[in-house]
């Protein structure tokens, strides 16, 4: 019988190569109008005992490893060929373990939504059983709601960092509270404020996660001037960009059929993009748009030296002319671009026009694009 632990199934793109340990099961608030995640799944705590369990699971399969790698000839070291008989043999979660060392062993993400729901001291506990149990871990990071972190204290939160958690992921989304109020996110702007400062305060890193587009066109403005406000206040180490995508299933999708809300262009999105960023002053921040929803994912950049570089690639997308903006669109859409420059290549660029044009013909092109951006989901 293969060995086996509990994991999740979220984690942000930027922990693709960290191993995944799950502490709690699913989201304690589950309300968002967007999130899709956790639906009709209940939260629950897990025991230190499972999840500690899980850690020796994890070690017993390192082992594991080394010793498949000795007899097949690779002397102990885990690379690219055992992953591949480990790929093949199916047992996914040995292989999850094995790309994990192969990328050095050196990063968890604890799972899922709100890790930090647990009490401090158990969180404390897991931290140091893990590095003890696994020391080639340096960087260990989760997720957690600021309204979790609201509550805690500083020196929560520098016990936290002694006992090595390295960051924290923050779904902000927002930084207008009557957009949050709608979106039912369960944090004010305040509450977001109070929870970055305190994540600063403490020295843990702090990515703010944003939604372009999440104001749809009422509040389109104040989400971009509010959230580009709250982000001044709080300084975070990262702002990472989302675009809103509205999913079947979640009560924004059904205040989008209802009228109550009017998502906004493509074009209006980096608008609002635009505004946010002309509005971030004073911050140290890495602007990482790590997501391939985002139309520009060149919008990437170190504040405040990078701002006119990641307002250079917005003004040159804005400054398009109108069938190469739908040229671009529904070239990243469909996955033929990646970025504005891969334009540049004739056929691919002709192809894309060629669709453009009979769409406009057959009056589908909106309907296109907004098929094909659901299907990256
Ligand atoms: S807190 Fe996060 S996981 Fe929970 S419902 Fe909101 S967006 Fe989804």
């Amino acid at each position: 019988m293969n060995l086996a632990f509990e994991q999740g199934p979220i984690r942000p793109p930027s922990e693709a190569g960290s191993l995944l340990l799950r502490l709690t099961r699913n989201c304690p608030w589950n309300k968002c109008a967007f999130c899709r995640s956790y639906k009709g799944k209940t939260f629950s705590r897990r025991s230190l005992e499972e999840i500690k369990s899980d850690i020796d699971t994890v070690v017993e399969m390192c082992r594991l490893l080394q010793q498949r790698s000795i007899e097949s000839g690779f002397g102990g070291e885990i690379n690219r060929q055992l992953l591949t008989k480990v790929y093949h043999s199916g047992d996914y979660q040995l292989f999850h373990v094995a790309a994990w060392l192969i990328n050095g062993g050196r990063t968890v993400f604890l799972q899922d939504a709100n890790s930090l729901v647990m009490k401090n001291a158990d969180v404390v506990d897991i931290l140091n059983y893990l590095k003890k149990r696994l020391p080639s871990v340096e960087r260990i990071t989760t997720y957690a709601r600021s309204s979790t972190l609201a509550r805690l204290r500083v020196e929560d939160l520098i016990t936290l960092k002694k006992a090595g958690l390295s960051r924290i992921h923050v779904g902000m989304e927002s930084g207008s509270d009557t957009v949050l109020k709608f979106i039912e996110k369960g944090a004010t702007a305040r509450q977001h404020i109070e929870a970055g400062r305190r994540v600063k305060e403490s020295g843990i890193s702090l990515s703010e996660y944003i939604i372009l587009g999440m104001g749809g066109k009422r509040w389109a403005q104040e989400h971009a001037l509010e959230t580009a406000r709250v982000l001044n206040i709080i300084n975070p180490n990262f702002i990472r960009i989302r675009t809103l995508t509205i999913v079947k299933g979640t009560t924004l999708a059904q205040k989008a059929q209802s009228g109550e809300f009017e998502a906004e262009s493509e074009e209006e999105i980096i608008r609002g993009e635009k505004l946010l960023i002309e509005h971030l002053d004073g911050i140290q921040s890495n602007v990482v748009s790590d997501h391939s929803m985002n139309l520009l994912e060149e919008v990437q950049g170190k504040l405040p030296g990078g701002k006119s570089a990641l307002l250079a690639v917005i003004n040159r997308f804005l400054s398009l002319p109108e069938d190469e903006k739908q040229n671009f669109i529904l070239g990243k859409r469909w996955g033929v671009y990646r970025v504005m420059n891969d334009m540049h290549d004739a056929s691919q660029h002709a192809r894309v026009s060629a669709a453009v044009a009979m769409l406009k013909k057959e009056n589908k092109l909106e309907e296109t694009i907004s098929q094909l951006k659901d299907q990256v989901l």
